[in-house]
């Protein structure tokens, strides 16, 4: 074992309570959607994991379907945890999730108990974990009654498989409904995971608002929209990016030559920050105190390491921010 974190990996990190639960978050935490799947190179993953741990980050976040292949992810996430990060779990909050597609016949998916219950098991082996720290419903089911998915999430906490439970992807309305149920069973919706950035603002209708009286906190996903909010693609597409992989959900469809001018734009002013684009994107919604942590993807350890320059600047001029309104057309 040659890993040993940094001594001083808590000194420059900011962590913020999450909502109104026993528990701070990471200005940044780090997702493992891309990048740690059996198809990406284990070395890296490997270090950027360690990258994260010694600059404090402690908040690591998963779902069953991460890879590719799905559950590839968890997988190697288990053996970096288990080979270097055994001394450390009560340091590390790891969150998982189910309610996408995960495997064949009707019990795979969306929101049953059966899913769930069996998906949240399937991930702990990978994991090689006794428990994880959140466990997220990822996405609403139209057709399950949403008293079965929340008190499934209720009966997970009882069982210690998860110490705490939050809610991926719903919109303001299933939302409330679904925190009131968690409530009455006595198990609190303690964080919500949508998808926020300078390019997706759907959050900033009602939901942040609500979020804010409920005390529950936000952690966006996507926060870079996967690369687009960088410099990465301001002249054009390169050969390792995630728009080039044909595994990758960033499309051509998605990255339009609109936004990518809007990238161009945002630079300059990012620049005149003395900042990164990807630098000033998570700075932006870190300016939110509504934001309880930024949920970051990276493939490279030097990648995660310019990210986390974002919190030496979290301040915007008035001037700035309206710069930035007008490059997004708000
Ligand atoms: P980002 O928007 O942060 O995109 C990450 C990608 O941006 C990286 O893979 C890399 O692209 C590029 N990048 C990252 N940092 C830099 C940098 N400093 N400079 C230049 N390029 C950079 O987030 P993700 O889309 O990866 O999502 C983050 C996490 O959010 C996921 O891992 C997952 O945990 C969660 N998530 C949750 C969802 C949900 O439904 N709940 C859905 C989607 C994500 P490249 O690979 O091309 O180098």
């Amino acid at each position: 074992n040659s890993y040993h974190p940094l001594e001083n990996r808590y000194n420059t990190m900011k962590y913020r309570r999450c909502g109104n639960s026993g528990i701070k978050l990471p200005e940044i935490s780090l997702g493992l959607w891309h990048n740690f799947g059996d198809i990406d190179n284990f070395e890296t993953a490997k270090k950027t994991i360690q990258t994260a741990f010694d600059a404090g980050i402690t908040h690591f976040d998963l779902a069953n379907n991460y890879g590719p292949p799905p559950g590839s992810a968890e997988t190697n996430f288990g053996k970096i945890l288990k080979a270097d990060f055994s001394g450390y779990r009560d340091e590390m909050l790891i969150s998982s999730k189910a309610g996408y597609t995960m495997w064949d016949g009707p019990y795979g998916d969306w929101g049953s108990k059966k899913y769930l219950v069996s998906s949240l098991d399937q991930s702990l082996k990978r994991l090689q974990l006794d428990y994880v720290d959140i466990f997220y419903h990822h996405r609403p089911d139209p057709a399950t009654p949403l008293e079965e998915t929340m008190s499934t999430l209720d009966l997970i906490v009882r069982q210690g498989k998860a110490l705490y439970v939050g809610l991926s992807n719903y919109d303001t309305p299933d939302f409330i409904k679904a925190v009131n149920i968690l409530k009455k069973l006595g198990t609190p919706c303690i964080i919500h995971q949508p998808k926020y950035s300078m390019f997706e603002r759907w959050v900033e209708d009602s939901l942040l608002n609500t979020l804010e009286n409920e005390q529950v906190g936000c952690i966006p996903f996507s926060p870079l929209a996967q690369g687009l909010l960088t410099n990465k693609y301001l002249k054009g597409i390169p050969e390792n990016s995630r728009l080039a992989k044909p595994h990758g959900f960033l499309t051509e469809a998605y990255a339009t030559p609109e936004k990518i001018e809007k990238a161009r734009k945002l630079n300059e002013i990012a620049l005149k920050r003395e900042q990164s684009l990807a630098q000033m994107a998570i700075a932006w919604l870190l300016k939110d105190k509504r934001v309880s942590s930024v949920l970051v993807g990276a493939s490279s350890p030097e990648q995660l390491t310019d990210s986390l320059k974002s919190t030496e600047n979290i301040e915007f001029s008035q001037e700035e921010l309206q710069l930035i309104e007008e490059i997004l057309n708000r």
